[in-house]
């Protein structure tokens, strides 16, 4: 049997949480593969190091004095060496890092010696082999993951050492450079860990106990989720729920290799466990996610134009611009395009421009300040008067709904909502359902 359990940066960021997790791996000697988020914050420390270390490159970069930051982020690591009375020579690397820095230090080696410091003393602490990254996770050229290579190389390192650490966020590409993956990354290295060893669990330690049903900014206490789907929590993520890294159920799904998300702070709650399905039923929805700040651009088109050759110009132009969409509701003569409003910051004005000229639109107007929120449940499908219940509560609670959107699994419903709304409208949804 083995475990792959990752550690995200709140599970590792002083002594006293590095305690917790050796117990926590001791506990369970199937947890053979552990991977490791950077220090990240604590109540003494307001900056995770790998915030630091982005920071330590901007000052690189721009040749500002960067010597404060150098010690902050040296002495983090010297702190745990000491106190927990280690012999990896941290200092040595340290003073090799400083002898590295200039303005043309790759970012990505820079920022990933956070990983690489925690793993080093992690594994002396645990009495666990180390392995870097570099040695296991292979990256294509165009930065997909090569799982070929990575499969064979974790197979032989695991025929020559039971039980490793290796640091998250980073892989090797084909040219042998460090690259890192998005922030949070380190859970995709769990995953992809997961995967390469076709583990029998990943266990995602982080400092809350599971997902929620609902954001406890918003609605107090809510209800953690105890099982949930990958398609579910695809749904939710992509809606804001952000435990995990976005994309971590991907590599994990064709196995069906379940995700368990666990609290380091409470390793007895049983958290939230991921998986492809569930025999049980649970209530009719499993969560409710969101998210602010949309733009939709309403379209219309003159009526004699077919809305498949217009919508089809629109969206190439979507794509040139690399932008994200969200959804596309369609009417006879007019459609919208839902994007985040941050992505189009860049290219606000042309995108209008463009949209304009194109052949058969007579019409854009622009509406900002809109939330998506999205009602989750893979239950919803078989039971009717979801989508009734929804409207009938926002209706109630006088929060007009603009957008309305079912996906064809039927597995969520979105609504959208203006930003004023957002917090009222996941409220009252969470007290009809709940
Ligand atoms: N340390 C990185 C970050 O803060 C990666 C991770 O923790 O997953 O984003």
């Amino acid at each position: 049997m083995i475990k792959v359990a990752k550690f995200g940066g709140s599970s590792v960021s002083n002594c006293d949480q590095l305690q917790k997790i050796k117990a926590i791996i001791k506990e369970d000697s199937d947890r053979k593969i552990i991977v490791t988020s950077a220090l990240g914050k604590d109540k003494e420390h307001e900056a995770k190091v790998t915030d630091l270390l982005f920071l330590l490159y901007a000052h690189l970069e721009y040749g500002i004095d960067y010597s404060y930051l150098l010690k902050q982020i040296s002495n983090r690591f010297l702190t745990i060496k000491d106190q927990l009375g280690l012999g990896f020579d941290i200092e040595a690397e340290l003073n090799l890092l400083k002898k590295k820095l200039n303005k043309d230090i790759p970012k990505d080696y820079l920022v990933s010696r956070g990983e690489y410091y925690t793993a080093r003393l992690l594994a002396e602490y645990l009495e666990y082999d180390f392995v870097d990254a570099t040695e296991l996770i292979s990256l294509n050229y165009d930065g997909t993951v090569n799982y070929e290579t990575t499969s064979k190389r974790l197979q032989s390192v695991l025929k020559e050492h039971e039980r490793i650490v290796v640091p998250g966020y980073y892989a090797v590409t084909p040219d042998d450079k460090i690259r890192l993956f998005s922030r949070g990354g380190s859970d995709l290295s769990g995953s992809i860990l997961s995967k390469a060893a076709n583990a029998d669990l990943y266990e995602n330690w982080t400092d809350v106990s599971g997902i929620y049903s609902a954001d406890p900014k918003i609605v107090p206490n809510p209800k953690r989720i105890e099982r949930i789907t990958y398609n579910e929590l695809r749904e939710m993520s992509y809606r804001g729920a952000n435990v995990l890294h976005q994309e971590s159920v991907i590599p994990l799904e064709k196995m069906e290799i379940p995700i368990r998300i666990k609290n380091t702070n409470d390793p007895e709650d049983s958290g939230t466990l991921i998986s492809k399905s569930f025999d049980d039923q649970n209530g009719i929805i499993t969560g409710i996610a969101g998210q602010k700040n949309f733009t939709s651009f309403n379209i219309t088109k003159s009526s004699g134009k077919p809305i498949t050759i217009v919508l089809k110009d629109v969206l190439n132009l979507f794509i040139r611009y690399k932008l994200n969409i969200e959804h596309i509701p369609t009417g006879i003569d007019s459609f919208s395009v839902i994007t985040k409003t941050e992505s189009i910051k860049a290219m606000y004005f042309d995108l209008i421009n463009e949209i304009r000229e194109i052949d058969g639109v007579i019409d854009l107007s622009l509406e900002d300040d809109i939330s998506l929120l999205a009602i989750v449940g893979r239950s919803m499908s078989h039971i009717p008067g979801v989508a009734g219940k929804i409207f009938s509560t926002l209706g109630r609670n006088k929060i007009n709904i603009k957008i309305i959107a079912q996906a064809s699994t039927e597995i969520s419903i979105i609504i959208g909502v203006s930003n004023k709304d957002y917090e009222a409208a996941v409220t009252v949804l969470y007290e009809e359902f709940y």
